[in-house]
């Protein structure tokens, strides 16, 4: 705490997992004593860097970029980039921090990072975008690569920003590579990628109602954010007989009490990927659904509620009304978007709660297939992606409640996700001693 006083978001991260890995540790002999969780706390590397860009109108502005490559006990770093102006060295470490144990819950050979720029893409031209995106690579390439630490997107950086990171690394380093994921499909990206987070997280929500013989079928979601994540958990939900009722984005949410169907989802898409509107807009087409300006819909009457936008978005107020109101299971498809308090409720309350590591894993699980493609220079159909996708989310839901069932029965999913993350990490850590 001492060493990280002014990193709010990244101390919260490590708490939450110290708390359920140290009686852990404390209960088994080979990890106690060696101060593990002491040494998976600070990061192998973190580099922040000038990214200088030229606007439209001639003005040069500066960002700083970052790369917190995090651990690599058990494979190279893995982890998205994020551009908003939020992001500092805290949010990143606690990112970084929570993808070492994500990673490590897919069963696939990749290590923890996270990186990104405090540039705001709101407003700017194709051209700004492109701009940064080589400037920032132009430093970048020099410190990641397809054997030492592979990037994604995340809040931000999508398929138009990966496309311009590819090519300023192509052309500096003068080698085609697997060195970032979520490429576009002629150029090595996989089939189902864009899907994945989204998708995984509704498998994850699935398993957790079956545990409770109960499905999506005919149930009420509520969804927050309107991006990456948020669309394909949408598509998923209804694809599974569900009804999703609101989405949002930093301005607002909007209530559709018909449901937003596959259609409405093409628009949102349409007015969220290529128009790049607020989610407001929506209320235009389709009159009957209403926009709640500045709020967030925790307030909606739902029996599943997924948080896709981002970190601390649902605190123990919205935990408590989401309870009261009947809500059953909470998936989360964002990075730690409940605080401790609502988790807290959640946990009293017996509600069906997962965390983002394990409910989001998805998407990473299927960067890390991506990495196999493009190793082996071979691309897998989608119902194939797809149906591995599914493999790894069960598989995760297998290790939580090996870890995280409670005497009474309960499925305490965050206890379950840190110690089935941690154990692995952990042994990789003590075979290859003290480094
Ligand atoms: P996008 O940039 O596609 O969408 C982000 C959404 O969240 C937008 O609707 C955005 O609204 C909203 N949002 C962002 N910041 C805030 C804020 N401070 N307050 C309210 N709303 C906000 O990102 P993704 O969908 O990719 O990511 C969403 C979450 O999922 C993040 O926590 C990310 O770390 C996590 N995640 C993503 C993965 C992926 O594969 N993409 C993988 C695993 C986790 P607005 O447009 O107004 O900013």
């Amino acid at each position: 705490k001492v060493r990280n006083h002014n990193e709010p978001e990244f101390l919260q991260a490590v708490q939450e997992v110290a708390e359920t890995v140290i009686p852990y540790i404390a209960k088994h002999d080979i990890y106690y004593g060696k101060n593990i969780l002491l040494r998976m706390v600070e990061p192998e590397r973190a580099i922040m860097f000038r990214v200088p860009w030229v606007a439209d109108d001639g003005e040069i502005h500066v960002n700083r970029g970052y790369r917190i490559q995090m651990n690599s006990a058990i494979g190279p770093y893995k982890g998205g980039l994020r551009f908003h102006p939020s992001v500092n060295m805290s949010i990143l470490k606690f990112l970084a921090f929570e993808q070492v144990f994500k990673n490590s819950l897919t069963t696939l050979p990749m290590g923890g990072g996270k990186g990104g720029s405090d540039f705001d893409p709101k407003g700017k031209s194709d051209d700004e975008i492109m701009r940064f995106c080589h400037s920032f690579m132009a430093e970048l390439c020099r410190h990641i690569g397809p054997n030492t630490d592979v990037p994604a997107g995340d809040i931000g950086v999508g398929a138009r920003e990966i496309g311009f990171l590819f090519g300023m690394y192509k052309k500096m380093r003068n080698e085609f590579t697997g060195v970032l994921t979520g490429k576009g499909r002629s150029w090595g990206g996989s089939l189902i990628r864009p899907e994945a987070t989204g998708y995984g997280t509704v498998y994850f929500a699935q398993s957790m109602l079956k545990t409770k013989g109960e499905s999506f079928a005919r149930k009420t979601v509520v969804i927050s954010g309107s991006g990456n994540v948020a669309q394909y958990a949408t598509e998923k939900a209804t694809q599974l007989g569900g009804k999703v009722v609101t989405l949002s984005d930093s301005s607002g949410y909007i209530y559709d009490e018909e449901g937003i169907d596959e259609e409405k989802l093409v628009h949102v898409m349409y007015l969220k990927n290529e128009k790049r509107a607020r989610i407001s807009e929506y209320v235009k087409k389709y009159p009957t659904a209403k926009f709640f300006k500045g709020e967030s819909p925790w307030t909606v009457k739902c029996d599943i509620a997924l948080p896709c936008a981002t970190q601390n978005e649902l605190d123990g107020n919205d935990a408590g009304t989401l309870i009261s109101n009947g809500c059953i299971c909470v998936a989360e498809g964002a990075n730690m978007p409940s605080t401790p308090e609502a988790i807290h409720e959640f946990h009293g309350a017996k509600t069906l709660f997962a965390p983002g590591k394990a409910s989001n894993a998805g998407g990473v699980a299927t960067s890390g297939l991506e990495m196999s493609q493009n190793s082996l220079r071979i691309s897998w159909s989608r119902e194939e992606v797809d149906e591995r996708l599914k493999g790894i989310m069960e598989d995760i839901h297998d290790s939580c409640i090996e870890y995280g069932k409670e005497e009474d029965g309960y499925i305490n999913y965050v206890k379950g996700a840190n110690i089935a993350g941690f154990v692995k990490v952990a042994d990789a850590m003590l075979a290859q001693g003290v480094v």
